[in-house]
């Protein structure tokens, strides 16, 4: 019989050991959690509804919603991929369905479900949860490890770290002689104090171009304007893809927005042929292309051209107008959590791992799944289907191993 560690209770800790439990009986499973209480992301993971994966299903597909490591995913997803944990879910008592947006979600629209389906099959299973254990360090002899926390030691076959993004513990691998990516903040949203947006919260824009200056960093799909600043997915997916720049960069930079997502030439072109259609009309009265009325005649009194009728724009300020509507340069200040989803990138580096197996190239013996790994995604239930995908692998590859030992 072999035991087998796996560190941290959350959803990547809980899928592998439930997974190595059901494919190899025989093998002692213990789960070990620093805290009193476990799967506590996963409680509060999408809204406390859990999004548990996406719909999308084709591995291509898939990889394209992960600013890091997506492309080293595509075997684990091929292996075990979103339809695949749906159907687990299924066949461990837990419905699913999938949203317009493609979002997967427990049929229950609970976390719970979700929470209640891993601590119920680890305890039919006989999986040892050890709550307020920290790990505290992790010393190889031989073919075992030596796992060390505070107040026990666990002699074991093999450790699973699925300890999350715990910065803390990240530099305890190093003495691992692991090579671990710091840990920075990804999906936030962008502080700006301009008076060009302010009052304008809640305004939201179907499809805008953005563009970080000076960077290759850019983006398009909706944006809406907040107390704050700006957010939505457009926003919230240039914070994931430029996570390291923007930390670089202690989030002070240019955002330029162009709000139609056309060149500055064709939107001028647009506002002659307003100007041609209606001379007369006030500017204000106008509406124009598909902007929001408000920020329309927010930006007029921004640019002091409310008393205008739209002949009696010069040459000027049609220049003006195109320029705020297409390259509108914003001072970014900072940043902010999205809905307290604080996702971080880093970690321990993929090219550490077996990327078919998580194994430490470095280590036998020693797995790893999760947020640990230096990947990340954009919301969507991305992140999860990371920890599934790893967490599955490592189970098929000790089910094999044991097989191998067995004959
Ligand atoms: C508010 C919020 C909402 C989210 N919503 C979604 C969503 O809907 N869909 C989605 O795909 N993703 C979502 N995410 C991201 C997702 O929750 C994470 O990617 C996922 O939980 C990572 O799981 P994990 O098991 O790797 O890490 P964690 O869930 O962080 O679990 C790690 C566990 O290890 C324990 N631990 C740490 N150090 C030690 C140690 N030294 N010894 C023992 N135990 C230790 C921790 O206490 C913790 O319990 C959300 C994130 C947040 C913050």
């Amino acid at each position: 019989m072999k035991r087998v560690v796996v560190v941290g209770g959350g959803a990547a800790g809980f899928f592998a050991a439930i997974n190595i439990k059901e494919k190899s009986p025989e093998h002692e499973v213990i789960i070990l959690e620093k805290t009193k209480k476990v799967l506590q992301k996963v409680r509060v993971s999408g809204g406390g509804r859990c999004n548990v994966t996406n719909g999308r299903s084709l591995p291509g597909e898939l990889i394209k919603f992960y600013p890091r490591g997506g492309k080293k995913l595509y075997k684990l997803i091929e292996k075990f991929g979103t339809t695949d944990m749906q159907r687990w879910l299924d066949d461990h008592g837990v419905p699913t369905h999938i949203e317009n947006d493609l979002r997967v979600f427990p049929a229950s629209n609970t976390s719970q479900t979700i929470i209640d389906c891993f601590l119920g099959n680890a305890q039919a299973l006989g999986i040892q949860v050890i709550l307020d254990t920290p790990l505290m360090s992790l010393i190889q002899a031989d073919d075992m490890w030596m796992v060390n926390c505070p107040k026990a030691q666990y002699e074991t076959d093999a450790v699973v770290i699925a300890t999350g993004s715990s910065p803390q513990f990240l530099k305890k691998l190093v003495s691992l002689n692991l090579k671990v990516n710091p840990g920075v903040p990804s999906l936030f949203t962008f502080h700006i104090s301009d008076k060009r947006i302010k009052g304008l919260q809640g305004i939201a824009f179907p499809n805008v171009s953005l563009k970080v200056a000076g960077t290759k960093l850019s983006e398009s799909g909706p944006m809406l304007i907040t107390h704050w600043g700006l957010s939505g997915p457009s926003i919230l997916k240039l914070s994931s893809w430029g996570a390291r720049e923007l930390a670089t960069s202690d989030y002070q930079f240019v955002l330029i927005v162009n709000y139609l997502s056309i060149s500055y030439e064709e939107c001028r072109t647009r506002l002659q042929e307003l100007v041609r259609s209606s001379p007369k009309k006030k500017l204000m009265n106008h509406s124009f292309e598909q902007l929001p009325k408000r920020f329309w005649t927010h930006l007029i009194e921004t640019l002091n051209l409310q008393d205008k009728t739209t002949g009696e724009l010069g040459k000027q300020a049609l220049n003006k107008l195109s320029e705020e509507l297409t390259q509108a340069h914003f001072d970014v200040t900072g940043k902010s959590a999205f809905k307290e989803e604080f996702v971080t990138c880093g970690g321990v580096d993929l090219s550490e791992v077996d990327l078919s197996t998580l194994e430490s190239k470095k280590h036998d013996g020693l797995f790893f799944s999760g947020e640990v790994l230096d990947i990340d995604a954009l919301t969507g239930g991305f992140n999860f289907q990371a920890c599934w995908s790893a967490s599955w692998a490592i189970s098929e590859f000790l089910e094999k191993q044991k097989k191998g030992n067995d004959t």
